[in-house]
């Protein structure tokens, strides 16, 4: 389906003189079609970037980026966004990258793509610097909801090494422009132009003067071939902060007068014309321009096997692969290119056919068109999934919007209820409570770890009611709680759908009824108190079984819940997963937070009489996997619980900054609604 307004499509790139990524820029400028995509290209500084994209009458605006891990850049790009509105952010490198994924996340960018142009392993910055960078760029990976790759090798690297989803991550090869490039440019005129005899053998590197480009490596090669082929000549096209170095560097070697350092130039076709042998010994690249216009302007190239380029250049047919930093190797496949020249001139003809069959600029235009439509229609398909789910609170038309963990935990926003994306069947979580339940949990039913949960309820429904009545347990489990109303006298009701936690609790002669709830087959204003700990957030209908609450009740009687404070779990649980890890964070069917309790028990006809973080249990529920996990969980559940006591004394508890939350309720009496 064609959309009418053109997509706007927001770039944020790395620098403002980064030669790959401007070509990339520029190749996305010309080539897009306008009617259906608009670029605006966001850039850290002014340069021949910005320059060049405003000639090309594409929208450029200039965003100061600070060094990574300055945290103001993610608020002014998070302003931009709100004020842009666009359906696609797109990022490169990892300065902009990882912004990109905050910013867009806060601002609730449709897709958010992050483009790696270079493996970050192979950062030319300190190994200090480089631990900042991959630890931020592992962390925020999952926010982004792609992660777009130049060349297959980074794909891999960050599936294997950072455990993305296959599926996040894409690999789009570079495109070259081959109109550009002609194979039957005159060698005798580039070479004039350039005040080169027209009988020299030339090779050449093309690239910015920087360690990562391998420079000194192709200098030795040239120290070994000029032996044995005087009239050998290397164009060194490209500024940088070796000229000096690489100067000297020629001058020790002997061969000062066989190097020309040509500068910067933007006539690459000229000078790629001029060459016999185009050679790239660089430590690490993504998908280097130059080995593509090299091979589309039919050179056979001699490159090394690092990252995208054995993905281009097939050894010893389209051009030829050598280990990096092996002048040795690098003069031997030069020396062998240059004694058989038809061969060599074969190599090119079949570079030539590859970058026409695989890398136009045309494929690579097509192919990034149907990526974006494809991610347009991802996002479409995510934001319909969670418009259509009524929050269970009955809201309507309130919208239920995406929380966190990729739409897997949603949140209303008018209630403040959470709920899981996915549940399961309404069989399947009946036979589970039914008998999976108790075997999973057993151990927590009858032993003592979680007494001291039960005595701090009972103790607190007998500081609210002083004389004996029915309490009605819901998920009564094995009947702890029963059993401490019947010490004092109190009649204790149970109910729970495990068949067995039932059982164990009736051949203890208490009162406890194998089934779930609602409904209730008590009759209406028949209890005191209802108590539903740790149940409310299993349940299939948590407002039915309040209203059941609500129902037996006398007018006056009391409703105690204790619930896993939901935000904070899923706050927990967002945090792990993009570290990668599991368990510890607990999330049922719902999650309950202050302001959901506070938003529903008073529309049952509740009135909360208090609320706050709960006494830690001393035991942990959920079974933790380890040798060391559980002595150390428990070490924590004593920490634990000394803290909540010491915060207790000075009233800290009354916030729901706890893993759960407790509360109290009364119904309210008739005259009182
Ligand atoms: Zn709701």
């Amino acid at each position: 389906m064609r959309r009418r307004k053109p997509i706007t499509i927001l770039h944020l790139a790395g620098s403002g003189g980064w030669a790959g990524g401007e070509t990339y820029l520029m190749m996305l400028a010309q080539g897009l079609d306008r009617s259906r995509f608009k670029l605006v290209v966001i850039v850290p500084e002014r340069g021949a970037l910005a320059d060049n994209l405003q000639a090309e009458g594409i929208e450029t605006l200039i965003m100061d980026m600070d060094r990574l891990g300055s945290v103001a850049p993610i608020f002014r790009l998070r302003s931009l966004l709100h004020a842009r509105r666009p359906a696609i952010l797109q990022t490169h490198g990892a300065r902009a990258n990882f912004y990109g994924r905050v910013a867009g996340r806060l601002a609730g960018t449709p897709v958010i793509i992050s483009t790696i142009h270079n493996s970050l392993y192979d950062y030319p910055v300190g190994p200090l610097r480089r631990w900042i960078y991959l630890a931020l760029d592992r962390l925020s990976a999952r926010l982004a909801h792609c992660i777009l790759c130049v060349a297959e090798s980074h794909r891999r690297e960050l599936i294997t090494r950072y455990r993305l989803p296959p599926e996040q991550v894409v690999t789009i090869p570079n495109g070259v422009d081959i109109k550009r490039y002609c194979p039957a440019a005159s060698v005798r005129t580039a070479r004039q132009g350039l005040g080169i005899c027209h009988e020299s053998i030339v090779i050449g590197i093309i690239g910015r003067l920087t360690p990562q480009k391998g420079h000194c490596f192709l200098l030795h090669a040239l120290c070994d071939l000029s032996r044995d082929c005087p009239g050998l000549r290397c164009l060194v096209v490209g500024d940088g902060e070796l000229h000096k170095d690489l100067t000297d560097l020629a001058v020790r070697l002997g061969i000062r007068d066989r190097c020309l350092f040509l500068g910067a130039r933007d006539d690459v076709p000229t000078i790629l014309a001029a060459l016999d042998i185009l050679v790239v010994p660089s430590l690490s690249e993504g998908m280097p321009y130059v080995v593509l216009e090299g091979m589309a302007m039919a050179r056979p190239v001699v490159a090394t096997a690092v990252n995208g380029i054995p993905e281009v250049i097939q050894d010893h047919l389209t051009g030829r692969l050598v280990p990096r930093k092996d002048p040795k190797a690098l003069a031997d496949a030069i020396r062998a290119l240059l004694a058989d020249p038809p061969a060599a001139a074969a190599m090119g003809r079949a570079a030539r056919r590859r970058v026409e069959e695989s890398f136009s600029a045309e494929q690579w235009i097509k192919r990034m068109e149907t990526f974006y439509f494809d991610q347009l229609d991802d996002a479409s398909r995510r934001a319909s999934e969670m418009a259509l789910r009524p929050c269970p609170c009955g809201a309507e038309n309130v919208g239920v919007h995406v929380l966190r963990n990729r739409g897997e935990i949603l949140e209303c926003r008018r209630c403040g209820l959470l709920t899981r994306a996915k549940t399961p069947s309404d069989e399947d979580l009946s036979a589970f409570y039914k008998d999976s339940y108790w075997d999973l949990y057993r151990d927590e039913q009858l032993t003592p770890g979680r007494d001291n949960v039960y005595h701090h309820v009972w103790s607190w429904v007998r500081r609210c009611r002083s004389e004996t009545g029915v309490l009605v347990d819901v998920g009564c489990g094995s009947g702890a709680l029963l059993a401490l109303c019947r010490a004092q006298n109190w009649k204790g009701i149970g109910f729970d759908p495990s068949v067995q936690a039932v059982q164990h609790a009736r051949s203890r002669g208490l009162d406890a009824n194998a089934q779930g709830w609602p409904p209730c087959p008590l009759q209406d204003e028949s209890a005191d108190v209802v108590t539903c700990i740790n149940v409310l957030d299993h349940l299939r209908d948590p407002f039915g079984a309040l209203q059941e609450a609500w129902r037996i009740l006398r007018p006056g009687g009391l409703l105690y819940i204790r619930v896993p404070n939901g935000p904070v779990h899923a706050r927990i649980k967002s945090a792990q997963k993009a570290l990668g890890l599991t368990g510890f964070a607990v999330f049922h069917l719902y999650g309950f937070g202050q302001r959901a309790l506070l938003h529903h028990l008073p529309r049952v006809g509740f009135a909360v009489l208090d609320i706050r973080t709960a006494l830690p249990s001393l035991q942990n529920v959920y079974h933790s996997p380890g040798r060391w996990a559980s002595p150390l969980r428990r070490a924590l559940k004593r920490i634990g619980v000394l803290l909540y006591q010491s915060l207790d004394r000075i009233g800290l508890n009354r916030m729901p900054w706890g893993m759960s939350l407790e509360v109290m309720a009364r119904k309210d009496f008739p005259e009182a609604r």
